[in-house]
C-alpha cells in the first residue's frame, strides 16, 4: 500500500510514468519508519506490471506481478547489505549474500527479458562502501534505456554527493504531521499512549512510532530498572543478565537517548527528547557530573558501534561494561 503520506509523491511519479518522464534514478530519503521500503515496492510494482491500474496500482494477477511476488522477477535485482552492513562491489557466492554493485551493473547493461523496464532497487544506499559507489556512478550518469535505479536510504548526509546529485530526491524526512497523526491514532485504537509523543520520539516516522506503540511497556520496565541501577539497588550483573534477553539494539538506544538526555540538562540546553521522562531525568541528573556522563555516554556508543560492526558480539558482555559503569557512578557520587 502507500501510506497516506506518501501519496502525493506516488502521484506525481504515476504521471511522470504515464508521460515517459520518470527519472532514471530515484533516492528515496528519510529517517527509518517512513514506509520508504513500501513505497518503493509500490513503484517497482506499477512499474513492472503489465496492467497497472489508473492510478498506478499493480494488478496483482498478470505474469510479472506473479514473478515479483514469488522474488523472482528476471528484470528485478534488489541489492541489500551484507552481514557487515556494508554493500560491496563483489557478492560473497559461498555465503549467499544478495547480489551486489558489480552484479546490478551488469544487470543494467542487459535487455529486459519482458520489454518493459528493468529495476534496481538498493537498500540502505547509504550502507555502499567508498568503492561500490564508485562502481555504480557510471550506471548513474548514463544509464541504460529502461532502467530504474531505487537507491532507498535513511541517512543521505552519508551518501558520496556524486550519488545524491545523480538521483531525483523523493524526500519523506518531512511527512505532513496531520496525515501521520491520523494514520497513528487510526492504528492505535485502544492503545492510550500519545500519538504526538510516540510521533516525537520517533523522529515523526509513524512505522517507528507504531513500533514503539508495541515497546511502550518494554520501554517503562527497563526504564525503571534504570532508575533502580543509578540507586544502586540493582546488581549490575544480574541486571545485564536480565537485559540481555531483550531486544539489545532497542534497549541500548534508550539508554543512549536517557544519557544524552542527563548531559543535556546538564549543560542546560532548553529541551529533552524523552518528555515524558523529564522529571526522573532531571532528578538523576542532579546526581551525576557531567564529565562521568560523558565518559559513560562514550562507553555506551563505543558497544553501539561494536553491536552494528561485529555479529558475533556477546550482548551481555557489552551491557555488563555497561551497567558497571553507572553503578560505580552512582555509588562513587553518593558516598
Ligand atoms: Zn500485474
Amino acid at each position: 500500500m502507500v501510506f497516506p503520506w506518501q501519496q502525493s509523491a506516488f502521484e506525481k511519479l504515476h504521471l511522470a510514468w504515464q508521460n515517459n518522464r520518470l527519472p532514471h534514478a530515484l533516492l528515496l530519503a528519510g529517517p527509518i519508519g517512513m514506509g520508504k521500503r513500501e513505497f518503493s515496492k509500490q513503484l517497482i510494482s506499477m512499474v513492472l506490471c503489465e496492467n497497472p491500474n489508473e492510478n498506478g496500482e499493480a494488478c496483482g494477477h498478470c505474469k510479472s506481478c506473479h514473478l515479483l511476488q514469488n522474488n523472482n522477477h528476471p528484470d528485478f535485482i534488489s541489492v541489500e547489505a551484507v552481514e557487515s552492513g556494508q554493500i560491496k562491489i563483489e557478492q560473497n557466492l559461498k555465503k549467499g549474500d544478495s547480489p551486489q554493485i558489480r552484479e546490478a551493473v551488469e544487470f543494467c547493461n542487459l535487455t529486459s527479458n519482458y520489454g518493459r523496464h528493468k529495476v534496481v532497487q538498493i537498500c540502505p544506499a547509504e550502507g555502499m562502501n567508498r568503492n561500490a559507489a564508485n562502481a555504480l556512478l557510471k550506471t548513474l550518469e548514463e544509464p541504460p534505456e529502461k532502467t530504474l535505479l531505487l537507491l532507498v536510504c535513511h541517512s543521505k548526509m552519508q551518501l558520496l554527493p556524486t550519488i545524491r546529485s545523480r538521483c531525483q530526491l523523493i524526500d519523506f524526512s518531512r511527512p505532513d504531521s496531520h496525515l501521520t497523526k491520523n494514520y497513528l491514532n487510526q492504528q492505535l485504537k485502544n492503545n492510550n499512549t500519545d500519538a504526538d509523543l510516540l510521533l516525537y520520539l520517533s523522529n515523526g516516522a509513524p512505522l517507528a512510532a507504531l513500533n514503539l506503540a508495541e515497546k511502550w511497556e518494554t520501554r517503562s520496565v527497563i526504564f525503571q530498572d534504570f532508575k533502580l541501577l543509578l540507586s544502586t539497588k540493582e546488581e549490575p550483573l544480574a541486571l545485564a543478565e536480565n537485559w540481555a534477553k531483550q531486544d539489545i539494539k532497542q534497549l541500548l538506544a534508550w539508554l543512549i537517548s536517557w544519557t544524552e538526555d542527563l548531559l543535556r540538562i546538564k549543560l542546560m540546553t532548553q529541551h529533552i527528547f524523552n518528555q515524558d521522562l523529564a522529571d526522573t531525568l532531571f532528578k538523576i541528573a542532579e546526581q551525576f557530573q557531567t564529565q562521568t556522563l560523558l565518559s559513560i555516554l562514550d562507553v555506551e556508543l563505543e558497544s553501539w558501534r561494536i553491536l552494528l560492526g561485529t555479529s558475533n558480539v556477546r550482548p551481555q558482555g557489552l551491557l555488563e561494561t555497561i551497567t558497571i559503569n553507572w553503578f560505580q557512578a552512582a555509588k562513587g557520587q553518593w558516598k
